[in-house]
């Protein structure tokens, strides 16, 4: 047994990934991941707006406080600070935070809590204040220092006033927010991601329903067809209809060859059938006489004929489909091949006392394969004389443009009914069956000279009146490099 190695069996099998998820992580990716950074990006700025505004207005608060405490010499002057403590708490305790006074060696003159009086402090923040440069920080315990300096006579930093406040409150409003818009962000991904999933549903299905007509065809199930929505049009619709034109072209293929193989073996049947039939009767009878003998055999080697001629005619049309032999386009003289068609057709023509008139209107030279083309314009003449009873007249012309060279075939003979015209072409049709056999003719004669003329992108065109004649007119390039492109 051989194994033929196809890409697929070569390597590994690729991992099959439903387009659907590819869509639904697609989706994700460009829908809920923003979604998500979007709402931790506002929080956070959110969160950072409200902690600037309580530094700078706690900043504000410690410079009101280190302005009063300046201009009532708060340091030096301990009779007047009673007042100005008393100011200090109620701020403090309005504003929930606490105050610290400090002197220029860092010690706490005063605090709004009582526990640090007399002791040292050194914050960054302090230390800044103290040259000249309030400010104010959130440490990572959630504490704010907001520090404000005392400026006292000739600008000198004589002490700082401190103001530190939990952020506790910022905190647990911002987790509140976070809560909520956590909880929107959630139901707005739940709601995108049912969408999503019905959305993929509806581009999937369709491509999944036409891969299974296709795997269907693939079996032999030409019948089957893709559903196709007419609601709204894109290419999952076009790719259905494209689907199922191929169907209906598969259809026509396989009825064609299953007609064309049912009426070949039709067509051989016959001549066998009387072979047969011939045989039998001198193998059946006795003493038969000589000259019966020769009758007989006589007929039998003309239904052998028969046969010979009709596997012929099959064998040069299964070569002209597969394009097995490529056309021999050659610079041809057709008057001179035409002449030669009309010699050789001539004793023809007399046993049925034909008038062939051959007409030459033009010089005319073509790049044409000489040898099919020779027998696709015999098949035509051969049936003009055919098809013509006695002392009828075929007229055969041969004329040019400068294009295309152009043979006309003419007779007086019985004519093909208008119904039948579009049909002649197809394989071993006959307009009269029982007639046209009995003419020996195949069936298959203009088959093969429609395949041959399309060969050499000509047309073929055919003007019939009943009982009053017919006229083919075969048209073909005269350069064939100038059909290439078109
Ligand atoms: P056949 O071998 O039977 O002639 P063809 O393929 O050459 O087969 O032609 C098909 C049929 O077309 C013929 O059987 C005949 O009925 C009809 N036909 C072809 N040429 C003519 C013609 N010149 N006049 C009348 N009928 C014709």
């Amino acid at each position: 047994m051989v194994t033929i190695l196809t890409e697929e069996t070569k390597g590994k099998q690729a991992r099959f990934i439903s387009l659907r998820w590819i869509l639904l992580a697609a989706y994700a990716l460009t829908g809920i991941v923003p979604l998500i950074l979007m709402a931790s990006t506002m929080l956070h700025s959110v969160q950072g707006y409200f902690l600037e505004e309580r530094k700078k207005e706690l900043l504000s608060q410690a410079n009101v406080i280190s302005g009063q405490a300046a201009s009532s010499n708060f340091l030096s002057d301990e009779e007047s600070r009673k007042d100005l403590e008393e100011v200090i708490l109620g701020t403090g305790q309005n504003n929930n935070f606490r105050v610290l006074v400090l002197d220029s060696a860092c010690m706490v003159i005063y605090d709004t809590g009582y526990e640090e009086v007399g002791k040292t402090f050194l914050l960054p923040e302090i230390i800044e204040a103290l040259e000249n440069k309030d400010t104010a920080r959130v440490q990572d315990n959630g504490t704010v220092y907001a520090a404000a300096s005392i400026v006292g006579t000739g600008n000198s930093v004589d002490g700082v006033v401190l103001i530190s406040d939990a952020v506790t409150d910022i905190q647990a409003k911002i987790s509140d927010i976070a809560q909520k818009a956590y909880l929107m962000v959630g139901v707005m991904v739940l709601i995108v991601f049912l969408l999503m999933v019905v959305v993929s549903q509806v581009f999937t299905e369709p491509v999944k329903s036409v891969i299974r007509v296709v795997q269907k065809m693939s079996e032999g199930h030409f019948e089957q067809r893709a559903v196709v929505r007419t609601k709204i049009h894109n290419e999952v619709v076009d790719l259905a209809i494209a689907c199922n034109q191929m169907a209906d072209q598969l259809e026509k293929v396989e009825s064609s060859r299953q007609q064309f193989v049912s009426n070949v073996s039709h067509e051989l049947k016959t001549p066998l059938s009387s072979v047969k039939v011939l045989s039998e009767s001198i193998l059946l009878q006795e003493d038969v006489p000589k000259e019966m003998y020769v009758e007989f055999l006589h007929d039998i080697n003309s239904e052998v004929d028969r046969m010979t001629a009709i596997i012929n005619d099959l064998l040069i049309l299964v070569k002209l489909d597969q394009k097995e032999v490529p056309l021999n386009f050659r610079e041809t003289d057709l008057n001179e091949m035409m002449t030669g068609i009309m010699k050789r057709l001539q004793p023809l023509a007399d046993t049925k006392e034909i008038t062939l008139q051959w007409e030459q209107i033009k010089e005319v030279t073509a790049e044409v394969d000489e040898m099919k083309l020779s027998l696709a314009v015999s098949n035509l003449i051969d049936n003009a004389i055919k098809y013509t009873p006695k002392q009828g007249g075929v007229k055969v012309t041969l004329d040019s443009d400068h294009q295309h060279a152009f043979i006309s075939v003419s007779d007086t003979g019985i004519g093909i009914p208008e119904t039948e015209v579009g049909r002649i072409f197809e394989r071993f049709y006959r307009v009269d069956k029982t007639r046209d056999r009995e003419t020996g003719g195949t069936g298959l004669g203009l088959s093969i000279t429609h395949a041959t003329v399309m060969m050499h992108n000509g047309s073929i065109k055919v003007n019939s009146r009943e009982d009053e004649g017919t006229t083919v007119l075969l048209r073909v390039p005269l350069r064939q490099s100038q059909t290439q492109n078109v």
